[in-house]
């Protein structure tokens, strides 16, 4: 049977051949334009000091950046090497990765709460080559490298400290701690030279990997995702096309999502730069912040996770700041409910005198599409409340329920089915791993996202299920195959299963363990199983990042049910986990 192939209802646009900082800092013929904007306009705000970079700034230090990465003694950076960046959101992160871009360096991209153990998995994965931290970062970078077997004086050498404040905007140099003394600081690189254009607007870069975020795909533990140049050009102007329409010198989008994650890095530091309106950086996400930087920056469009908005729902803050600039929330990242996008939609309508309406949408994609390929756009918002909108142009999609190669089964009109997605935005594969990249992309260049969904019959799609093992906390990935490998190592432990529950409560899933005692026979009671049970649970809090803890619960079980070749029978512990929690 021919394959059911769906395109999006908005019209191809073209595919450039560029590298992100072309895209990004092209400038036109008219003087002092930067990406097609004044160089005068604010591109960054930092929320906490109230610290900016213009447009013009930003380019000055990426060009900057870019010459002392390559030239520097310590840095040496040449074409294809990997930085690592390993900091909470701050106004150095636009600096960092486009100075790394403009000199064609890779960036793998670390989450903050990572302890050094995580840390060094992508360190030696990614093969960095150097390490872009804050200072708070600076105890985990170091502790990772000793970890390592890497010596004091060669760590030292691989760490680039960036500024908290902004020395380079006019603000008071940053005290540096013990730590920190004799290590390179980001400034010392911005001092030696530029790029010459011609070396930054390099087009030849279009198809190399420029950023390396990591994800576990549909099974195992986490793969850098090779993110080309093309794809993040190509994602930006596919996600524009759909995107609520932001006008410079009206609209300032709220940055608060993780920069590290592709949702954040993407759609925060490239989008909003790229139509020329500026972003306002949030360090974490903090309900009180939130609102006041809403009225504080009269921000109109914010990109957020669901469970802000079961803050936003019930949190005093929303009465007490002037929240009445917001026109638009853009929810991705995890599903998001109807009922919880109507109640957050009604109360922030009620703080506005003018009556305008507050839009709540949803976007959809992965690390691995760099990231969105659906968005629901303001006109269907409250007609297709839940929905994750239409298909973004470029992109194909097909619903496979069944099957493999030639004898694959499309899903009937509005019947569910594993969502693959072609396109150009479509990363190049897992890093040094062909054999997950053929797994999960077909030699006729399908992506098998793992997620299961519908389609209606006016092209709006719906994520009903998820066929991949992953779960996601708050729109974090936790890898249950990480966990897993992790709880082995627990001497007391014989065998593990991690899967996913859902709270609705706090609009998430929450990791749950299955654990088999070594011991069995030392434990015998209820009593005992609990005991047990919760010494697993805050044992797991020493090893693993806070959004990988086993919040979901631990439970003592016999045996892990797995099928006959050894792989774990996920669905029956989703199926006896329901059984459980429904009993408490
Ligand atoms: P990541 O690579 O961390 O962005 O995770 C991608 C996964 O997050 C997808 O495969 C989905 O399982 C989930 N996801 C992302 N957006 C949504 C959404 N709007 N609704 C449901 N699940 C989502």
């Amino acid at each position: 049977m021919a394959p059911k192939i769906y395109r999006s209802p908005i019209p191809n646009i073209p595919v450039h051949d560029r590298s992100i900082f072309t895209h990004l800092f092209y400038s036109s013929s008219v003087a002092g334009d930067v990406g097609g904007f004044p160089a005068s306009y604010p591109a960054f705000v930092d929320a906490q000091t109230d610290t900016s970079l213009t447009r013009g700034h930003t380019k000055k230090l990426a060009l900057a950046l870019g010459y002392g990465l390559r030239n520097h003694p310590n840095t040496a950076a040449k074409r294809g090497d990997t930085v690592m960046v390993y900091s909470q959101n701050s106004l150095a992160w636009p600096i960092a990765l486009f100075g790394s871009v403009a000199a064609g360096l890779k960036c793998t991209l670390a989450n903050n709460a990572y302890n050094a153990r995580e840390l060094a998995f992508q360190y030696t994965d990614s093969r960095a080559h150097l390490l872009f931290t804050s200072e708070e970062g600076i105890p985990v970078v170091l502790q990772m490298f000793k970890e390592l077997g890497v010596s004091v004086n060669d760590a030292r050498q691989r760490v680039l400290v960036l500024p908290t404040g902004l020395q380079w905007a006019g603000g008071p140099a940053v005290p540096l701690s013990a730590d920190s003394k004799g290590l390179l600081t980001l400034d010392e690189l911005l001092h030696l030279g530029t790029l010459k254009e011609e070396e930054a607007f390099n087009e030849e870069l279009a198809n190399d990997t420029a950023y390396l975020c990591y994800s576990s795909g549909t099974t195992g533990k986490p793969k850098g995702v090779e993110t080309t140049h093309r794809n993040v050009t190509s994602v930006l102007d596919q996600a524009i096309s759909a995107f609520p329409k932001l006008v410079p010198g009206t609209d300032t989008m709220l940055g608060v999502l993780p920069f590290y994650h592709i949702y954040g890095a993407i759609m925060l530091l490239h989008l909003p730069f790229l139509c020329g309106a500026p972003l306002v950086i949030m360090s974490r996400f903090d309900p009180v912040q939130f609102c006041a930087s809403i009225e504080k920056y009269k921000i109109t469009v914010a990109l957020i996770v669901p469970p802000v908005l079961v803050v936003l729902n019930l949190h005093p803050a929303v009465n007490q700041y002037d929240v009445s600039s917001i026109e638009v929330l853009v929810s991705g990242a995890a599903p998001l409910g109807a009922a919880l996008t109507q109640q957050v939609k009604e109360r922030l309508e009620a703080r506005k005198k003018d009556k305008k309406p507050v839009y709540i949408l949803q976007g959809y994609g992965l690390t691995e599409t760099s990231p969105t390929t659906h968005l629901l756009e303001k006109p269907d918002a409250v007609r297709k409340i839940g929905s994750i909108g239409i298909l973004l142009p470029n992109l194909e999609a097909r619903l496979v329920v069944d099957g493999d190669g030639e004898g694959l089964i499309d899903a009937e009109e509005g019947q569910p089915g594993e969502l693959w997605i072609r396109g150009p935005s479509i990363m190049k594969g897992y890093l040094n791993n062909p054999t997950a990249t053929k797994d999960s992309i077909t030699h006729d260049n399908w992506f098998k996202t793992g997620d299961i969904a519908t389609r209606d019959s006016e092209g709006f799609y719906a994520i009903v299920d998820r066929r991949k093992e992953l779960i996601k906390y708050k729109g974090f990935q936790v890898p249950p195959a990480e966990l897993e490998s992790v709880l082995l190592t627990h001497p007391e432990i014989a065998d593990a299963a991690v899967i996913g529950v859902d709270s609705a409560k706090q609009a998430t899933e929450l990791p749950r363990a299955y654990v088999v005692p070594a011991n069995a026979a030392s434990i015998k009671s209820e009593a005992d199983k609990q005991a047990f049970a919760r010494k697993v649970q805050e044992w797991i809090k020493s090893k693993v990042a806070k959004h990988k803890q086993l919040r979901g619960g631990v439970v003592v079980i016999g045996a892990i049910p797995k099928s006959p070749a050894g792989k774990i029978l996920r669905r029956e512990l989703r199926d006896k986990a329901k059984v459980e929690l429904a009993n408490r």
